[in-house]
């Protein structure tokens, strides 16, 4: 059988402000749930600004629609009690994985209030508070984060957080699959073993996707900015070609040994289950 046919999946959304948004949410994650992915996850708003939505949909998840679901966490931002309530309250409802993130405060925020001041501090906190009860993941960074001074300082942090006792990353997403067999590589040279799953970001928009993209440092490379400039508002085409091309970078990571595929749903299962059904010859 094809390798990338039985590839494990996990699906991540991000909680809504309506109540109409949330609905639709779970909408797309019944349907995925179909894909029998191995978890699902759902961002928070750093500074604890979707706390309530976080811990709603992460509940509902997990509940209702019977997948188990993963809270991400972030630390600038909230006080140790704050953390600790969460992750009390989650431990209490069953919840058994967590990623847990430094994040990113709005602007507006001011500066970050927070006592840990990084990801790796908040894998010492959860192991600290709650022993081995959580599967952790962390965040990855095939192309440096952002704010990096360069791409060896970024990768020795990386390892900081597995030696602080991550068990698996999930990676920012890119378009680019040598940059994933490059960082993996320099993460085993390092003597870090814990799985490292590429992030999959569908493509449906491109203005919105080229914003987004420039903010958390992932490269567009030319030839798919200039192919997907030159379809303008033909969204048909957009998703069309966006699909061929998440699905053959796909194909390559699973052959190139990534243990599993993160899909960064934005709360919509059609283009994620688009890149599946490709992989699967479905
Ligand atoms: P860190 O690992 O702490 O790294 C942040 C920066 O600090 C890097 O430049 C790193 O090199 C440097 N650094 C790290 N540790 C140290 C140290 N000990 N000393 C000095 N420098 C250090 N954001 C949200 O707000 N909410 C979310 O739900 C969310 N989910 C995400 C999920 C995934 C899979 C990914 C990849 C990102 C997510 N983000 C989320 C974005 C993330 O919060 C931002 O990229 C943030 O800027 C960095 O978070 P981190 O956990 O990677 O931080």
């Amino acid at each position: 059988m094809n390798q990338t046919n039985n590839i494990p999946v996990s699906f991540e959304f991000f909680p809504t402000k309506t109540d109409a948004g949330h609905e639709k949410l779970i909408a797309a994650g019944h349907v995925l749930a179909a894909e029998n992915p191995e978890f699902f996850s759902v961002t928070y708003g750093a500074g604890g600004s979707t706390r309530d939505r976080t811990r709603k949909t992460v509940l509902q998840l997990d509940s209702e629609v019977k997948v188990p679901t993963a809270p991400h966490l972030s630390c600038v931002g909230d006080s140790l009690d704050d953390l600790r309530n969460l992750l009390g309250e989650y431990r209490e409802a069953g919840i058994k994985r967590i990623v847990a993130l430094r994040g990113d405060l709005p602007s507006g925020m001011g500066q970050a209030s927070g006592e840990l001041r990084y990801a790796n501090e908040l894998v010492e906190f959860i192991r600290r508070e709650t022993g081995d009860h959580f599967t952790i993941e962390v965040a990855a960074y095939p192309e440096a984060h952002p704010q990096a001074a360069h791409f060896e300082s970024d990768l020795k942090n990386f390892v900081r957080k597995a030696q602080a006792g991550a068990d698996s990353a999930i990676t920012q997403y890119f378009f680019n699959a040598d940059c994933y067999f490059h960082f993996v590589d320099r993460v085993r040279k390092a003597g870090v073993e814990i799985p490292i799953v590429p992030g999959i970001m569908p493509i449906t928009n491109y203005s919105k996707l080229a914003r987004f993209s420039d903010a958390c440092g992932a490269e567009i490379p030319r030839w798919i900015r200039k192919q997907l400039e030159a379809y303008g508002d033909d969204s048909d085409s957009i998703c069309a070609f966006g699909t061929e091309v998440i699905s053959q970078m796909c194909e390559r990571l699973v052959e190139g040994g990534a243990p599993s595929l993160h899909f960064y749903t934005l709360n919509q299962a059609e283009p994620s289950l688009d890149i599946l059904r490709n992989l699967q010859g479905r």
